[in-house]
């Protein structure tokens, strides 16, 4: 009996994401919702820093060298450094001809108290967060911005890649990239990126701002913004890179997911359009409760401890010779110990490398 829930488990495991993605697949052969050929609109890009000296000077002539027209944008650095990040900026600035205003925070207090800030001073129509250690890609920002040419467009985030890392994190993301685009041409997305995340003025301005009392300040108002009926999505023409730890990986993987899982575990209290529905309750599925699900079969497939329940432990361990399998468990793994650290911390603030 114990063998035949192990195995009933292991199937819903692994049967929902593939449905899932079977689904997502047959989505990502719909249009994209129209756009215009009409004006750009004026756009106020956030930075937040905390010690970004090292980078922020390349990720100021990344944004200044968009393409973009330079009197429709102007940069908010919100910075809580003690490294002179601020100052680097200011240079930089200068020297690309971008309108950069900085507001130094007296103490640290989180990316989203810093993105709140910048909030209040930001008067474009469409709103950027632009995580300092990252870069967009060839015209990600015009063609972020045009898409807001359609009213029913709320949100815009980035297809992004791995700029370093091992072949677990590239495989991870080609997945995780379906998934967000099919998504957003079903309707949206409920995972955004922070390292270009674009949201019309107004509707942040309903929401009051980004959530500060959780992890996943992007993903989250990505998702209210599909609950008040707009689109949140990453469009393959915007594209974006991020650096990532090569110390500490484990611990930014699990600190991710944990974000993720705050952010899934607060989303589906809220109603939802009938379109956003099967994303977000399969999302909430797959990081809440699918890792658990596994889980438990592998206990209950320890405590039969027969022949049969030990032969498929051990196919289950072979299989990882394959590597979309093993980043597959890898993940689900990262997702464990997350929502178990989430009952301890939330992880808002961290010091990288
Ligand atoms: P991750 O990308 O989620 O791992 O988080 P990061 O540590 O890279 O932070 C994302 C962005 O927010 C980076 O540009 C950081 O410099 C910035 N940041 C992180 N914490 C704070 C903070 O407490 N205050 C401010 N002003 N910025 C922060
Ligand atoms: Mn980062």
């Amino acid at each position: 009996m114990i063998l035949e829930v192990a195995i009933a488990l292991i199937t819903l495991h692994f049967a929902v994401p593939i449905a899932y993605y079977a689904t997502v697949i047959k989505w990502m052969k719909r249009p994209w919702p129209d756009v215009a050929n009409a004006d750009l609109p004026s756009v106020s890009i956030i930075i937040p820093t905390f010690n970004e000296a090292d980078v922020i000077g390349k990720r100021i002539i990344n944004i200044a060298g968009q393409g973009y027209p330079l009197d429709k944008m102007n940069v908010i650095l919100v910075d809580s450094s003690s490294d002179g990040t601020a100052d680097e900026a200011e240079r930089q600035a200068r020297a690309s001809g971008l309108r950069l205003s900085i507001l130094r925070e007296e103490e640290r207090r989180g990316k989203a108290e810093a993105l709140n800030a910048g909030l209040k001073l930001a008067t474009g129509d469409v709103v950027v967060i632009a995580d300092a250690d990252a870069f967009w890609g060839a015209n990600a920002l015009p063609n972020a911005m045009s898409w807001f040419s359609n009213p029913k467009i709320g949100a815009v985030s980035c297809v992004k890649t791995p700029l370093s890392g091992n072949s677990t994190e590239l495989s991870y993301r080609n997945l995780y990239n379906v998934l967000r685009v099919g998504e957003s041409k079903k309707f949206a997305t409920p995972i955004f990126h922070g390292e270009l995340a674009a949201f019309r003025r107004d509707l942040l301005m309903k929401l009051g701002g980004f959530p500060t009392d959780i992890g996943a300040d992007d993903s989250h108002t990505a998702t209210r913004i599909a609950a008040m009926g707009f689109r949140s999505i990453i469009p393959e023409n915007v594209t974006c890179a991020e650096l990532v730890p090569t110390a500490g990986f484990s611990k930014w993987k699990v600190r991710r997911a944990q974000h993720l899982i705050q952010n899934f575990i607060k989303a589906i209290r809220l109603e939802y359009p009938s379109d956003f529905k099967p994303i977000i309750y399969t999302e909430f599925y797959l990081h809440v409760i699918n890792p658990w699900i596994l889980a438990a079969a592998v206990v209950l497939l320890l405590m039969n401890h027969g022949v049969q329940a030990m032969a498929l432990l051990a196919a289950g361990l072979a299989a990882a010779a394959w590597g979309p399998y093993r980043s597959w468990m890898v993940q689900q793994l990262y997702l464990l110990v997350a929502s178990v650290r989430n009952l301890r911390s939330k992880e808002l603030m961290w010091d990288k490398q």
